[in-house]
């Protein structure tokens, strides 16, 4: 080999991984608008495959990963009002962030009205049925949101894994778990067995990280090849509106939020948790990151039992970025189809997106299907809505990377909150990133 190529490549696994994933990704969209411009079905389906082999290696632990993380997690606090006080913290933190997502996307939706730019493309019978609609159900919501509860508890905890349906796995392992650690010494052969599933699963995350960038790459030149920069255009207020919820979720409130509840330096955090971010924003995935997350957690000084608790609940429950994009998108397309949002209404969507990004799975897409619950909740079909939801999904991959890498972000911010409250964090290795060497050795 040439020596300037082994003086590249040299240079090239020099770096730290970080910087190849960031390299993904911005190489990713340069592809993607050279795809875009110049379509090469051949090129195209290898990127997709890449991406595809990626997700599908990294969604491959998730389910063993999350049951083993929460039952470590929760057997290791052996004192049970301790489980308790962890928590309903963790409970109270998610859900203070999740309420100020809601109420963010609701104030820059209603501030700067990114649907009134759409309504022009709706058709005036349909949105005439779309308002009667709204009307005439907006009283009925109890009964949807009993049966979502009702859906939560697992009738065969069996089923729920080989379904994969993440809320009722939750709650099973929760249970399950909270019997545990009751039971006293006759767990440890249970516990040492999931141990070992934890240590294994994590194993096959460090190998499947060393395949991060080239995934990265394809999936985000996948993503952009499919609308270009052009899309950006027609729906810019749209897309402006939830870029800057996001930035403001990120950089103004978790940031406050980490200096009132704990004594954690943000950058710090972001510091440590930048890999999981980039593979956020390029997978889509909260569950496809966790692994991830929980390592980056876990090499900067958060501790095992925090982490183990705390980020699968949260990977799954806290959906920060989602409730912020389903509030904007439900306002944006009662804007596009004239319906008035009296503040009943606008409470109401805030509240029924709380539920539906937190039954909402880790997964690429989920958000803008659970966007359906919400619409129910009004009286309305996604099916009526089509020509509005037209104009979401032309960008639905972009934001869906943006609100992944707010949730995947928001589990950590409340996994360290948590650290800092319960003595749980080493601040030596969080503060000093000498201390510590790349998460995957
Ligand atoms: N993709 C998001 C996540 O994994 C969920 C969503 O679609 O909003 O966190």
């Amino acid at each position: 080999m040439k020596l300037y190529m082994q003086v590249l490549i040299a240079l090239g696994l020099g770096l730290k991984r970080n910087w190849h994933i960031f390299a993904g990704l911005v190489l990713g969209v340069i592809a993607g608008i050279w795809l875009h411009k110049d379509p090469n079905p051949i090129v195209m389906t290898t990127f997709t495959f890449i991406g595809q082999v990626f997700i599908r290696l990294i969604q491959m632990v998730v389910i063993p990963l999350v049951i083993s993380a929460i039952v470590i997690g929760i057997t290791s606090v052996s004192d049970s009002k301790q489980i308790g006080k962890l928590g309903s913290k963790m409970v109270l933190y998610y859900a203070i962030l999740t309420i100020i997502a809601v109420t963010l996307g609701a104030s820059l939706a209603l501030l700067f009205q990114p649907g009134l730019g759409a309504s022009s493309f709706i058709n005036t019978d349909v949105a005439t049925d779309v308002q009667a609609h709204v009307a005439a159900t907006i009283e009925t919501q109890k009964g949807n949101l009993l049966n979502i509860i009702l859906g939560f508890i697992p009738k065969n905890p069996l089923a729920s894994i080989a379904a994969g349906d993440m809320v009722p796995i939750l709650v099973f392992a929760v249970f399950f778990s909270v019997a545990l650690a009751k039971v006293g010494e006759i767990n440890r052969p249970f516990v040492s067995f999931f141990e070992s599933i934890f240590a294994a699963t994590m194993k096959i995350t460090d190998w499947i990280m060393c395949f991060a960038a080239p995934g990265v790459f394809a999936l985000t030149a996948v993503a952009v090849s499919a609308f270009g920069v052009e899309i950006f255009t027609t729906i810019s207020k749209y897309l402006g509106v939830l870029a800057l919820g996001f930035a403001i979720q990120l950089f103004v409130v978790f940031p406050i939020f980490l200096r009132i509840f704990s004594k954690v330096p943000i950058w710090m955090l972001y510091a440590a948790i930048a890999e999981a971010m980039m593979v956020a924003f390029g997978t889509a995935s909260s569950s496809a990151t966790l692994p991830l997350t929980i390592a980056c957690c876990e090499k900067r000084g958060i501790s095992h039992k925090v982490t183990s608790f705390v980020i699968p609940l949260g990977a799954t429950l806290n959906m920060d970025g989602t409730a912020l994009l389903q509030v904007v998108a439900v306002i944006f397309l009662a804007q596009a189809y004239g319906v008035a949002l009296t503040p009943f209404l606008v409470v109401q969507i805030c509240l029924l997106a709380i539920v539906a990004s937190s039954t909402c799975a880790g997964i690429p897409g989920a958000g803008i299907i659970t966007i359906a619950l919400v619409l129910n909740g009004m009286g309305l079909t996604p099916e009526e809505l089509v020509a509005g939801f037209a104009f979401l999904f032309t960008i639905e991959r972009i934001t869906d990377m943006m609100r992944t890498l707010v949730n995947v972000t928001s589990d950590a911010v409340v996994a360290a909150a948590i650290a800092d409250n319960e003595n749980e964090i080493n601040y030596d290795l969080l503060n000093n990133p000498e201390e510590y060497n790349e998460v995957i050795n």
